[in-house]
């Protein structure tokens, strides 16, 4: 009797004191406490997509989805193979790391180590929240979603790493969002606010991407594509090529003629399509940048010319150690990276997040594209929250 007490006592201790969760995400969370308890749950829940196939943010392998998310893990894993469930992928991927069991159930002991990664992110995450314009008007999210400040780092930290100039004030950030940056605005009762200025006395929310209450998701991208999106967006918003605004100084302030000549023939503005001046897939960053925006067609012989300067702007600030060194391979990638040190003030980026597979990267099972393959989409990739400078 006295031992058996004490092998539990022994493992009790081994969790980390008597199962108690540091993490203000996990703690007192009722799927999390529920497992601490001694109920392992088993994510592969049949409850894991509506009706509609959209991911279920009511079960609680969502609440841990999301915890995999603050985590850096890749909530996008097996988007190239057959399957909706990349909830259980990514708990293999994190138990394979933290060398668990392969079951799919969430027990204590991963709980545990899950929980004891964001407790350790949950500071730097708190921080770069703070910086966020709208940190104090964030839409109320599902319970089982991301905490609001995560959804609030993933845009102030690329904002961040930014020189000075790209520092819009609040009126120009609402305007930003409301007509190209990620994210929308809604009211507190969650009615979308699609124009600006907004009136005088409306109480906006930000809502992230991904992160409407109402809205569930066909998918989840990770944290850090997330941040390459916002960067994306950003890069189209102050596109010269753009139409300029006196009120909003940081709106197509770039000038982005020279980009496109890198790669087109006569490119008119950032809306246009032009004639490429290679078939090359390897001239470009990002195959996305190469294919342009194929939902909305040009003509025959034609591509869009925009995509590729907000994969470049991108790419450079979030994936700058394999932009460097794609220079390498084509001038043209070389001439794009000496242009974009220069409109990012001789800035360089050591840093090396992953992208979309879109982009064209080869590091997945089945690749959707075989070429340029400079960036990463690595599945056991972990985000650190850092976008490095050199
Ligand atoms: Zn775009």
């Amino acid at each position: 009797m006295r031992s058996a007490s004490l092998v539990l006592l022994a493992s009790v201790l081994a969790l980390g004191g008597c199962g108690e969760l540091k993490s203000q995400f996990l703690a007192g969370h009722p799927c999390a406490v529920a497992v601490m308890a001694g109920t392992p749950y088993d994510m592969n829940d049949p409850g894991w997509l509506t009706s509609d196939f959209k991911q279920n943010r009511d079960v609680c392998a969502y609440k841990f989805f999301a915890g995999f998310f603050t985590a850096g893990y890749n909530t996008e894993i097996g988007v190239t193979m057959s399957g909706d469930d990349p909830h259980l992928r990514v708990l293999q991927e994190f138990k394979k790391q933290q060398g668990l069991d392969s079951t799919s159930f969430m027990n204590a002991e991963t709980l545990a180590k899950l929980d004891d990664l964001i407790a350790s992110l949950e500071p730097k995450i708190a921080a770069l929240a703070a910086k966020f314009p709208f940190i104090d008007r964030m839409q109320v999210m599902h319970p089982n979603d991301v905490s609001k400040e995560t959804v609030a780092a993933i845009h102030a930290l690329p904002f961040s790493v930014l020189p000075p100039k790209f520092a819009m004030s609040l009126d120009e950030t609402i305007f930003c969002v409301v007509v190209q940056c990620v994210g929308s605005l809604q009211d507190a009762e969650g009615n979308a606010l699609v124009s600006t200025p907004l009136a005088p006395d409306v109480d906006y929310r930000f809502v992230g991407a991904y992160f409407d209450p109402k809205v569930a998701n066909s998918r989840l991208p990770s944290a850090s594509v997330s941040v390459g999106a916002v960067l994306h967006e950003f890069a189209h918003y102050i596109d010269g090529q753009g139409t300029k605004f006196p009120a909003f100084p940081v709106k197509a302030s770039v000038d982005t003629n020279t980009f496109y000549i890198f790669n087109y023939f006569h490119p008119k503005d950032s809306g246009s399509c032009a004639p490429r001046s290679t078939d090359d897939p390897m001239a470009w960053i990002s195959f996305y940048g190469f294919s342009g925006d194929t939902s909305n067609e040009c003509d025959p012989g034609q591509s869009h010319v925009s995509e590729e300067w907000a994969e470049s702007f991108a790419a450079y600030v979030a994936a700058g150690k394999r932009f460097n060194a794609a220079r390498q391979s084509r001038t043209q990638i070389d001439r794009k990276y000496i242009m974009l040190k220069h409109i990012l003030d001789q800035r360089e980026y050591d840093s090396d997040v992953i992208s979309g597979t879109h982009s064209g990267c080869t590091d997945v099972p089945n690749p959707l594209h075989l070429q340029p393959g400079y960036l990463s989409c690595s599945e056991s990739y972990v985000f650190n929250w850092t976008l490095p400078t050199k």
